[in-house]
């Protein structure tokens, strides 16, 4: 008899696993339980014709299978019942969820573009910390501890002496530093400065700055390289012209527009009528720079301009606020590719 049992455990969830509608578990639980003909109803009838010392066992290993049997029967017929089973909510035909792909971030995308046209003209890239030095951030280049520039609302201190850097100028020291002229590099990195976050200002942004030294490095050296460079980014129509400026790194310093690439000169909107527009800032290395590294300034000369890269993805996305390149809304990163769009 307990293999009898055995067997119809078995049987039974066999049975069960393969019933797909109300009608089967019902034909199961007649099959099984039913009153006149089910299988264990039969094999209960039979428990009064065994040896009574077996009774009580087989009693109860008769009446556990019986409440297996109501309870399995139970769960099929709810899970019959449930949504997902009905097919209810459920339309085969919807367009399924397209996994969101990672791509580039539009700043990155512009960083990239313009660290690949100076190396088309020769230039390496450089890297250094965030967190600076006062020397390698100020002092060594030439900015005293009096300037504006080293006030406590500029700069994000962090500790005694250690400041997030300001601009990326400090990968030019400790390039210089490191290596002997002639030398040409970029150095692009995110800077940081206590700025009241609007649509033209965020307190980390990101700058791109270059540097040429050796012998007779001239300042017809820098305008002829940034006229390329900016006309490789913008095309050929672009023209670039220098304004006399003050960096304390530089001497002569000059602030370096390009012709709008809106209007190519014409004036609009975009450039306030002028037909130009204020791109960046550059100029002929200070010889107290030099000095600083330990580079002889009667021996060399050199050039430096820097850029912001968050300003010039601006400007050739047309985009209006920078607060937008950091709120990470899928919808705006969404948009740029890596196919430039120009
Ligand atoms: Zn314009």
């Amino acid at each position: 008899m307990e293999q009898e049992l055995k067997d119809l455990r078995v049987e039974f969830s066999n049975a069960l696993a393969s019933a797909r509608d109300e009608a089967a578990l019902e034909a199961i639980r007649i099959r099984f339980l039913g009153q006149k003909s089910g299988c264990l109803t039969h094999l209960m009838r039979g428990l009064g014709r065994l040896p009574a010392d077996q009774r009580p066992r087989m009693g109860q290993t008769v009446n556990s299978l019986k409440k297996e049997m109501d309870a399995g029967l139970a769960a099929a017929l709810a899970a019959l019942a449930s949504p997902e089973r009905r097919g209810d909510g459920l339309d085969p035909t919807l367009p399924g969820c397209a996994p969101n792909l990672g791509q580039l971030h539009p700043i990155t995308l512009v960083r990239r573009e313009l660290e690949e046209i100076f190396i088309s003209l020769g230039y390496s890239i450089e890297e250094g910390p965030e967190v600076e030095t006062e020397f390698h951030n100020f002092e060594a280049l030439n900015i005293p501890p009096d300037h504006p520039a080293r006030d406590d609302h500029d700069s994000f201190y962090a500790g005694p002496g250690r400041v997030l850097r300001t601009h990326t100028s400090p990968v030019q020291i400790r390039t210089m530093q490191r290596c002997q002229p002639p030398l040409k590099f970029i150095a692009p990195g995110m800077v940081f400065r206590r700025d009241a976050i609007d649509p033209n200002h965020t307190p980390a942004f990101f700058q791109l700055e270059g540097m040429a030294v050796g012998e007779r490095v001239s300042l017809a050296d820098l305008k002829g390289t940034l006229t390329v460079f900016w006309r490789r980014l913008f095309g050929d129509r672009i023209q670039v012209r220098f304004r006399p400026s003050y960096f304390p790194f530089v001497e002569p310093g000059a602030e370096v527009d390009i012709s709008c690439i809106l209007c190519l000169g014409k004036g609009c909107r975009a450039c306030g009528g002028s037909g130009w527009i204020e791109i960046m800032g550059a100029g002929m290395v200070h010889p107290a720079v030099f000095r600083a590294v330990g580079y002889d300034p009667d021996r060399v000369s050199g050039f430096a301009f820097g850029m912001g890269i968050d300003r010039i993805a601006k400007l050739k996305y047309g985009i209006e606020d920078l607060r937008l390149f950091w709120e990470n809304d899928l919808r705006f990163l969404g948009q740029f590719r890596n196919e430039s769009p120009r």
